[in-house]
């Protein structure tokens, strides 16, 4: 079967049947402001009939009891229809999250990467256990999957997000409920499906769309979900963290990010240009791991931002389906008029904005545009500095040393992935080392692989997500002891 981008109804996906709803959202293009989808609006009724199923397919199901291996090549048919779907799935979310199509391309596959991965990882993670306890007792620990698992799933990586959770909770025999994001809920929906048609039993995976208010909240508060994975704001966040904890529930939380670029006056200043460039624009800016904030040396500071603004001023602002296109228009309007008043208030705390600043107009003023907006000069006084703005907005700030630009780096309540461009490899070390994030990189940026854990510390949440350690998410450790003779318990026999 293939995929049908035309203007589309989406039902909720439970128990491997579409369920209808009584009202839809409507999700217009960001690019025109043109309808594309109408996505059920669920509620907490839906979240039960999908808990329901999942906690059927669960306890009584094939699939947790399936050996390792026939998972695994279940997840491999899996990886490769969605390889096989890419173009028509990258569309889906040009269209519903106005990523500009090669991009969304390169998010689908990785999608499939982490598939296989997961598929990869489970194969072999088994027959190893240590029994060392005594001669008479045997003692070995299995990770058993968790349950059921929520998954809670932001718009700015509709497929690439919903597979660095999906198929490490599949793999390690979890069932699902998938609750994707308001704007961009299609792709989800059609992954769903593909793990069906790969071989995954109904009732593994369902898709309940809809608010987070309506949806989400009740998801994660959910009595029978044993496990809540939630990618999202850090105001949701901690929202998804209370209603867990009411019910004891596990929740593994990625959330905000204000990453710092850090360029010290050995580095290779012209990768340094060129991934800063990226590193603050890609996706619009909307990505957790962007580089909002670039601390840059003194001494070569100068340097740095005649030849950003040059780089920047390359970048093509457009329709996201020109191949050609590197910046597509923001989520929606209100996240535009946000990212605007951001903009504003570091104008207002003294910065220059060299670049940007104001939407797009001419035929990009009838959707979310914004242009790569360049504050220079914005100072750690101005609450911009430390806020996540989610938009094509970086600010240029010099430092004086090492020691500076780990202060500042660390100076937000974010902690997801900062950078550093030097080439003393001590320096490197050290700088590493003080950072407090869940990610460093040095001399590169969005950097990595699917075998790579991925996560944060402080306001960005804990938990980590891809390989071994995102496999481990998913799962709950059983300690079973055997004794195989009779022991003496020296208790009340005196
Ligand atoms: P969001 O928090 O508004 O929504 C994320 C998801 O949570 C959506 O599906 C939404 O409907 C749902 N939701 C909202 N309120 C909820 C509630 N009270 N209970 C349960 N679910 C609720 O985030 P967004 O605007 O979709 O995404 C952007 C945010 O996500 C940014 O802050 C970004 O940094 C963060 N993000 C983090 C990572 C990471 O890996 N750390 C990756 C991508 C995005």
């Amino acid at each position: 079967m293939t995929i049908s981008t035309a203007a589309r109804r989406r039902d909720h996906h439970i128990d491997g049947e579409p369920v209808v709803s009584a009202t839809y959202l409507v999700r217009e293009n960001p690019a025109t402001g043109e309808p594309v989808a109408e996505f059920a609006a669920g509620s907490a009724h839906e979240v039960d009939l999908a808990v329901t199923a999942a906690r059927r397919a669960f306890d009584h199901g094939p699939w947790p009891r399936m050996p390792a291996g026939e998972r695994a090549a279940v997840l491999r048919r899996f990886a490769a229809a969605v390889e096989a779907e890419l173009p028509a799935l990258a569309a889906l979310d040009r269209e519903e999250a106005g990523r500009p199509i090669r991009f969304a391309r390169a998010d689908v596959r990785s999608a499939a990467a982490h598939i296989a991965t997961a598929a990869a990882l489970i194969e072999t993670q088994c027959g190893e256990s240590w029994t060392d306890v005594d001669r008479d007792l045997v003692a070995y620990s299995v990770h058993e999957p968790a349950g059921v698992a929520g998954l809670i799933i932001p718009w700015n990586f509709p497929a690439g997000i919903l597979c660095q959770k999906l198929p490490y909770a599949l793999a390690v025999g979890c069932t699902v409920v998938v609750k994707p994001s308001e704007f961009t809920s299609s792709s989800a929906l059609e992954i769903a499906r593909l793990a069906e048609e790969a071989g995954v039993p109904p009732g593994v995976v369902n898709v309940v769309t809809g608010l987070g208010s309506q949806v989400g909240a009740p998801l994660s508060a959910h009595r029978d979900v044993d496990v809540v994975s939630f990618t999202g704001s850090t105001a949701s966040g901690r929202a998804v963290a209370s209603a867990a904890g009411a019910s004891l529930t596990r929740a593994g939380l990625e959330l905000g990010g204000k990453g710092a670029v850090v360029v010290l006056d050995d580095a290779d200043l012209d990768q340094a240009v060129e991934a800063a460039v990226f590193a603050a624009f890609f996706n619009s800016g909307q990505c957790c791991v962007a580089g909002p904030r670039i601390l840059v040396h003194a001494a070569v500071a100068d340097r740095f931002r005649e030849a950003f603004l040059a780089q920047a001023d390359r970048l093509v602002t457009g329709d996201p389906a020109d191949e050609r296109t590197d910046l597509g228009p923001l989520i929606h309007e209100d996240h535009l008029r946000k990212v605007l008043g951001h903009v504003d208030a570091g104008r207002a705390a003294g910065a220059r904005v060299l670049r940007g600043g104001a939407r797009s107009g001419g035929e990009l003023a009838r959707g979310a545009f914004l242009p790569p907006t360049i504050l220079d000069g914005l100072t750690p006084e101005s609450p911009v500095f430390h806020q996540e703005i989610f938009g094509p907005v970086v600010s240029l700030t010099e430092i004086t040393g090492v020691e500076e630009a780990v202060r500042l780096a660390n100076a937000t309540s974010y902690g997801l992935a900062h950078t550093v461009w030097t080439s003393d490899v001590s320096t490197a070390h050290a700088v590493a080392r003080e950072l407090r994030s869940g990610t460093v990189w040095v001399n590169t940026h969005l950097d990595g692989s699917t075998h790579i854990p991925f996560g944060g510390v402080k306001a960005s949440g804990f938990g980590r997500e891809a390989g071994r350690a995102g496999l481990l998410e998913f799962t709950s450790l059983k300690t079973v002891q055997i004794r195989s003779a009779r022991r003496a318990y020296g208790f009340g026999t005196r």
